[in-house]
């Protein structure tokens, strides 16, 4: 039988965001988004959980390259998110920046450059109270 872990790391990012549904209309977005659908927007210091999964590589006893992992996350979302306003992201046009959409953005763009393992669950803290997660269940 062959070895399993998980490793997480965590990263950071800030970015404004305004939630807003182009399919609602403006009475709707204000009841379902509240102050989240304030027209100037607002910012959030994000933090982002990436999970990877596999066997426990038995000469270094890890499961990943984790600077390999540090440098594809900093260039595929950090640099992607830093400092800028998610609606205007492409990934984001006709579809609202909600945490659970983040998320899997975040998964999407991550799931297949993972350097070793799987990725296994991508979490996002979004304010004190606001956790999302997204992962895929392996068939
Ligand atoms: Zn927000």
């Amino acid at each position: 039988m062959t070895e399993t872990a998980i490793l997480t790391r965590r990263y950071k990012f800030a970015a404004s965001h305004r939630l807003h549904s182009e399919c609602l209309s403006g009475e709707e977005n204000t009841k379902i988004f509240g102050k989240c659908n304030n027209p100037n927007g607002h910012g959030h210091n994000y933090q982002v959980y990436v999970s990877v999964r596999g066997p426990i590589e038995p000469h270094a006893g890890r499961v990943t390259d984790v600077g390999a992992l540090d440098r594809i996350v900093a260039d595929t979302i950090i640099h992607r998110f830093d400092h800028r306003d998610l609606n205007l992201d492409p990934a984001f046009a006709g579809r609202t920046t909600t945490g659970e959409n983040v998320t899997r953005l975040i998964w999407d763009l991550l799931a297949a450059k993972i350097p070793g393992g799987d990725l296994h669950k991508v979490g996002l803290v979004e304010t004190r109270d606001n956790y999302f997660e997204y992962s895929e269940r392996q068939g």
